[in-house]
């Protein structure tokens, strides 16, 4: 109740010294010079205005207004009849102002309490809603003013139409930029404070200031504009004794041009307030019949001049420092944009270079997570892929070195991110929920987002998880963006470089049993053979065959023999070595290299190879020791010349090239044969 009426109080008060302030413009003529009364009262009602209020606050300003401006008229011997009626008329005048504003100047009056002036345009609007509410209480005031004693009507009434349309443009323009000026007294008071602390450089301010300055030394320019702004004073103090102190020379209008000085070169505060100290000065000065003015005789033309003058002092240095204040806080719009959008080209630069490096990199996956870091200033961020067997696990990283897997039955932030295809962020780890705890203890506080990493129709394939070590309340908009667009980037050069991997896979693999293939073999077995002629260490090669393959396809079928050549694939893989090297050579024939092996080591070997033959088939294995000199081509014409002797000799034998071995077949001595 107290904080609802108190606003109501405080304008009633303000209105009640107004009133006496017209009144005592009055001097000995009816009808005061000024009304600021009428200026209050419109301020009253339009702010009052600015947010709904319960109707008993509407109802008390009503009764305040009516009630002080009756006691007013009463005080100063005004009749009743003509009390009440101004009264009356004044509650008309700010209805029809309030409603004329909220028309014409929505800015000004619109609910989110606009009620401050920028533009010279917005003056404009108070002009005319000050002319016309004025008018609208003429026809109010008039018969009022007329039942009382006093003057001649038509010139009363005329100067109760001008004394408040001058009232109200003259507060409403000075209150209109009260909520600046608090604004800037406080921008003030707090750098007073904290030096270069202060906010943001307000519309208006006096040029040369810079921000951060050391505390205790005060800029040159700063002295030169306090040293102008004083002297702009002096001049203006000095004029205002010359026209309407006691020299009384008709220079008036050199006022105005000190009016345009302080407007243009100060704060629009200080101009404000220079224009209200000279306002005053000028009507105090007519009132009490001296200054330039009083050379005016007729009165109504004198309380015409210098209500004029007094308005146009105001709407002159309004309209001058608030168009240079919008024609400041468009520069600094523009420079702010002009900032943003070098901001956002060099953003866009390094995401297309990013992009372009994910796209190039032999490991996509580390690059799109050391990307992320770069652009985003985060400390370290990872992938979570599907491993197939069911689990979220980490596929590539940057400044992370702790392994995830997370099971796909599990609740977490990355499987939720990875099923929704909707983005996170945790601004504390520790603090949320759903973060797997093996993330949260060892990061600790810490913030983090969830980007889902979306191919081609929107198909989520893993998610980028990005770490920032210090804790932040949120994300700019702008980081998320440009994860978002190198997490699609990334999509791509993850599926190109999988794709070239299993096409890599396929172009060296056998198709059927999933062993080397002769083109791998060629590089393999040359391998082999550079290292073992490097370290001097023994090789062998082997060719495996197995016996009758033809007649088996053709009594068990076709698809038997692929599986009988699948399974022993596999189990030849298991007889041998990490290191030996093992492929299909063709049809029903495997090839071997053995390094470290000499032919007894492989023929042991083969041994094991015949025992594992599944279906209770053969193979005739022959076996060829590499000896320095001899190419991978040549090793192998002799393994295979052994094979020939071992299916001549009967088959599911073992025949080394050139040596006799118990259990195998001997090379036939030289000259005997091939
Ligand atoms: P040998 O004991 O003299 O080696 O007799 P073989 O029948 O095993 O040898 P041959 O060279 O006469 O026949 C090889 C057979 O292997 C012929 C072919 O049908 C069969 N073969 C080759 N590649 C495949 C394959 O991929 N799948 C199946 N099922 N059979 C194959
Ligand atoms: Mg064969
Ligand atoms: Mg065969």
């Amino acid at each position: 109740m107290a904080t609802s009426i108190a606003p109501s109080l405080a304008f009633a008060l303000l209105f009640a010294a107004a009133s006496v302030v017209t009144r005592l413009s009055a001097g000995t003529s009816p009808v005061g010079l000024v009304h600021p009364a009428a200026g209050v009262a419109a301020v009253w009602f339009v702010v009052q205005g600015l947010r709904p209020r319960p109707t008993r606050v509407v109802v008390l300003d009503h009764a305040l207004l009516v009630g002080i401006a009756t006691t007013v008229g009463l005080l100063d011997g005004v009749p009743t009849v003509t009390a009440v009626g101004l009264a009356l008329a004044g509650v008309v005048r700010v209805h029809v102002f309030v409603r004329l504003l909220r028309r014409w100047a929505p800015d000004l009056t619109g609910p989110d309490g606009g009620w401050e002036l920028h533009r010279p345009g917005q003056i404009v609007p108070v002009l005319a809603a000050a002319v016309v509410a004025s008018l609208a209480g003429s026809t109010v005031s008039w018969p009022a003013v007329a039942l009382g004693p006093g003057a001649p009507w038509p010139d009363t009434v005329l100067l109760l139409v001008t004394r408040s349309a001058a009232g109200i443009v003259v507060v409403s323009l000075v209150a209109l930029r009260v909520p600046q000026m608090a604004r800037d007294w406080r921008a003030r008071a707090l750098e007073r404070r904290a030096p270069g602390r202060a906010p943001g450089r307000a519309p208006g301010r006096a040029p040369g200031r810079a921000p951060g300055r050391a505390p205790g030394r005060v800029p040159a320019a700063r002295r030169w504009a306090a040293a102008e702004l004083a002297l702009a004073l002096v001049v203006s103090a000095a004029l205002c004794t010359v026209a309407f102190g006691l020299l009384r020379l008709p220079l008036a209008f050199t006022v105005l041009a000190v009016t345009a000085w302080v407007a243009v070169r100060f704060r629009t505060s200080v101009a404000v307030l220079h224009d209200a100290a000279v306002g005053a000065v000028v009507l105090v000065a007519t009132v009490r019949g001296a200054g330039t003015f009083s050379l005016v005789t007729n009165h109504v033309e004198q309380a015409l001049v210098a209500q004029l003058f007094v308005v146009l002092l105001h709407v002159l240095g309004l309209a001058l420092a608030t168009g240079r204040d919008e024609r400041t806080a468009l520069a600094d719009r523009l420079r702010g944009a002009v900032a943003e959008a070098e901001r956002t080209t060099d953003r866009v630069r390094d995401l297309a270079a990013a992009v372009a490096a994910v796209t190039q990199a032999a490991d996509p996956r580390a690059e799109v997570c050391a990307a992320a870091c770069r652009l985003t200033g985060a400390d370290s961020a990872f992938l979570v892929e599907p491993d197939g067997s069911g689990d979220l696990v980490s596929t590539g990283e940057s400044g992370w070195d702790v392994p995830i897997r997370l099971s796909m039955t599990d609740e977490s932030l990355s499987l939720r991110v990875y099923l929704s295809g909707e983005g996170a962020f945790a601004p504390d780890v520790t603090r949320h929920p759903r973060v797997a705890p093996v993330m949260s203890e060892a990061l600790g506080p810490a913030s983090a987002l969830w980007e889902p990493v979306q191919a081609r129709a929107g198909v989520t394939v893993a998610v980028l998880v990005v770490i920032w070590r210090t804790p932040r309340a949120e994300l700019p908009p702008e980081d998320v963006a440009t994860l978002r667009a190198l997490g699609a980037g990334a999509s791509h050069a993850v599926e190109r470089a999988d794709l070239l991997a299993q096409l890599e896979v396929a172009a060296e693999r056998d198709v059927l049993t999933g062993l080397a293939n002769r083109r791998r073999w060629d590089h393999l077995a040359a391998t082999e053979v550079a290292r073992a002629h490097r370290a001097g260490t023994p090789l062998s090669f082997a060719l495996v065959d197995l016996d009758h393959f033809k007649a088996f396809n053709d009594t068990r079928g076709h698809l038997a023999g692929d599986a009988l050549l699948v399974d022993f694939g596999r189990l030849l893989g298991r007889c041998l070595r990490e290191t030996d090297v093992v492929a299909r050579w063709g049809g029903e024939e495997f090839a071997l290299a053995l390094p470290g092996c000499t032919a007894t080591d492989a023929a042991q070997l083969a041994r094991r190879v015949q025992a594992v033959v599944p279906q209770g088939q053969t193979c005739t294995i022959g076996i060829a020791e590499w000896r320095p000199g001899l190419s991978v081509a040549d090793a192998l014409a002799r393994a295979d010349e052994a094979l020939y002797r071992g299916k001549k000799g009967g088959r599911d034998l073992i025949a080394v090239h050139g040596r006799a071995l118990p259990g195998v077949i001997p090379s036939p001595p030289p000259g005997r044969g091939a």
